[in-house]
């Protein structure tokens, strides 16, 4: 799944293409994809400028002329690709948008979870609305993730994944991160000092960072807007690495499910 540092290299990508260009015909083509409807979003885009384009958490969010937002989340499998010379599109596309002069911006999502939300003002899908600070903003991340450790028994890697505490962090980078400060994403949250906290933010920040130099991790769907696959897959220090030795001690990286999820980690360097 598309993590914050693909998301924010995907809008990177589409930023010099987007704004200003108008949507001349509209084809939603999985249905269900759409909120609230396909007959909405075809009536209220069609014709529409594309004023700005945005990224909040994982989501990507393109502002319209009439007042009108697309919020586009690509979930599991969703690619969203820009192209002056369009080929046929592949099999599992949710969305063409075709512009004046030719050129497309297309979602393809062979998983078919990814969503596209049209909504004006209060309307915001209610996980955007939901979304906790974007990472950088340390003195409200901070205080989310100490309240989270004061409140719930839950381990640490589940306070990381949930968007209401932070936006952006999905399985691998929060791996990557609990790696670099040297905590067991299994630990109960609220066993975490203060001195780890401020040890896991700056490691949260590190590894975004680097996934973002990179221009994302590309181990099976994601490309960026122009279908370029990203390098930080040739970087990743634990995730996706289980037996091979950890970088830092040379045991073998270990895997268990933590919040439901896959998780690598090394058993001597996190604690
Ligand atoms: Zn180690």
């Amino acid at each position: 799944m598309p993590e914050l540092p693909e998301v924010e290299t995907i809008r990177r990508t589409l930023a010099p293409y987007l704004p200003g260009k108008v949507i001349t015909r509209v084809e939603p083509r999985l249905a269900k994809a759409f909120r609230p409807d396909p007959e909405t979003f075809l009536r209220e885009v069609t014709g529409r400028k594309i004023t700005s384009l945005a990224r909040r958490g994982k989501y990507l969010l393109l502002s319209l002329d009439n007042g009108k937002k697309i919020a586009i989340h690509l979930r599991m499998s969703g690619r969203l690709l820009y192209s002056e010379n369009p080929s046929p599109p592949p099999k599992h596309t949710t969305l063409i948008l075709h512009f004046e002069g030719g050129a497309e911006l297309l979602m393809e999502d062979p998983r078919k979870f990814g969503t596209v939300h049209l909504f004006a003002g209060k309307d915001a899908p209610p996980g955007l609305t939901a979304l906790g600070p974007e990472p950088e903003k340390k003195k409200e991340v901070l205080a989310n993730l100490r309240a989270a450790g004061e409140r719930r028994k839950v381990s640490v890697k589940a306070v990381l994944l949930d968007q209401r505490v932070l936006a952006g962090l999905g399985n691998i980078y929060t791996d990557e991160a609990l790696f670099l400060a040297g905590i067991d994403p299994s630990r109960p949250v609220n066993r975490i000092t203060p001195e780890e906290w401020e040890k896991l933010y700056t490691a949260i920040c590190q590894v975004l960072e680097e996934g973002l130099s990179h221009r994302g991790t590309s181990r099976r769907d994601y490309v960026d807007g122009k279908g370029e696959p990203g390098t930080h897959q040739d970087y990743l220090r634990v995730y996706g690495r289980r037996d091979q030795p950890c970088p830092a001690c040379g045991e073998p990286v270990a895997y268990k499910r933590v919040a439901g999820r896959g998780t690598h980690y090394c058993r001597i360097c996190q604690q």
